[in-house]
């Protein structure tokens, strides 16, 4: 049987590139979906506008279109988060536990739901973080992403539901904007860089953080999706690495293509916010467990949004 593939959050960030490669895939089978009217770039792709939080709405959703497995990347990000906490902690947990018990129901054979190194807190190791270390996470996003990866464990130990997830670094994409992350600032430069040749970063100069470009997160998720049960040995969420560089390296990189662009710092609240997460990720079970290997390092991601973005 082919699967059917509903995306939640498809107009995101994430979703935005992703729905368009299960659709390179999967054609006519997939569906995206999202609260919002369907952006420009998911045109000819079949839609439905429905809130994760309307379980009922999801579950006809996934009637009506014969899903099999869904992509649940509905969620409030880590500075949105932070400036009002509830509501983040009701869409981030409630959005997943409906699409966790939506999944039992509907016996659904696969669940992809993206944490984040936002897990991470004070106490982890900075640099090559290990896949199991204290998490101890500062923001609401962070204790979020802790309780939706135990969800998820629970969720295959008690029901077995094959519920699939990786942490995140922060991603850069010119597709779709960041949606209130802490990373975001890594997006915003190049359009800035583009149109004015300068920048103010919310971030201090040396603040270095795991990164990644969006065409290795999507390979990532979709090597992860395909890859054979009895390889995925993490039911909480897999370590991926992709790259680490500060404001000041990617200021830097990006003057290699853009001589005059120059940047500032005025370091705001997603200062500390940033200060506890960690730098890089140690990734070893990720790869061996199913292969995962990125493909792009500063100087290929940078030339490439430099590229794109208009
Ligand atoms: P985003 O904010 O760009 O997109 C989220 C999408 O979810 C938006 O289109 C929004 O309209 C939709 N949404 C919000 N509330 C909804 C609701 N109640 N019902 C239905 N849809 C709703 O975020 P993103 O960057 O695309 O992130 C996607 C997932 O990846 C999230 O779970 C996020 O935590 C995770 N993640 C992202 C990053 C990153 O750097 N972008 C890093 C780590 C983890």
């Amino acid at each position: 049987m082919t699967d059917k593939i509903l995306i939640i959050g498809a107009c995101g960030q994430v979703g935005t590139d992703l729905t368009l490669e299960l659709h390179k895939t999967y054609g006519d089978n997939v569906v995206g979906s999202d609260i919002v009217q369907p952006v420009a770039a998911l045109q000819g792709i079949a839609y439905e506008k429905v809130n994760v939080m309307d379980a009922h709405g999801i579950a006809a959703i996934i009637d009506k279109h014969k899903i099999t497995q869904v992509y649940h990347l509905a969620a409030v990000l880590s500075a949105k988060g932070e400036q009002n906490p509830l509501w983040a902690w009701r869409i981030n947990m409630e959005g997943l536990i409906n699409i966790l018990e939506i999944a039992k129901e509907k016996k659904l054979n696969k669940v992809f739901f993206p944490s984040s190194i936002a897990v991470f807190g004070n106490d982890a190791p900075k640099k090559n973080t290990p896949q199991n270390t204290p998490l101890n996470p500062s923001t609401i996003y962070g204790i979020s992403k802790v309780a939706g990866e135990h969800w998820c464990q629970y969720f295959f130990d008690k029901y077995q539901i094959d519920v699939r997830s990786l942490r995140y670094p922060g991603l850069i994409s010119y597709k779709a904007q960041p949606g209130g992350g802490t990373t975001d600032y890594a997006v915003e430069i190049f359009y800035k860089a583009k149109q004015e040749g300068k920048y103010t970063c919310f971030l201090s100069e040396n603040t270095a953080l795991p990164m990644m470009y969006i065409e290795d997160a999507v390979q990532a998720t979709l090597k992860l999706m395909h890859a054979d049960t009895q390889n995925i040995s993490v039911r909480t969420s897999y370590n991926v690495n992709g790259m680490t560089f500060t404001p000041k390296e990617l200021a830097q990189e990006i003057t290699k293509h853009i001589p005059n662009f120059t940047i500032d710092y005025q370091p705001d609240f997603r200062q500390i916010i940033a200060n506890s997460w960690t730098e890089s990720l140690d990734d070893a079970t990720a790869k061996n467990d199913w292969g995962w290997k990125p493909t792009y390092n500063l100087e290929k991601m940078t030339a490439e949004m430099l590229q794109n973005i208009r």
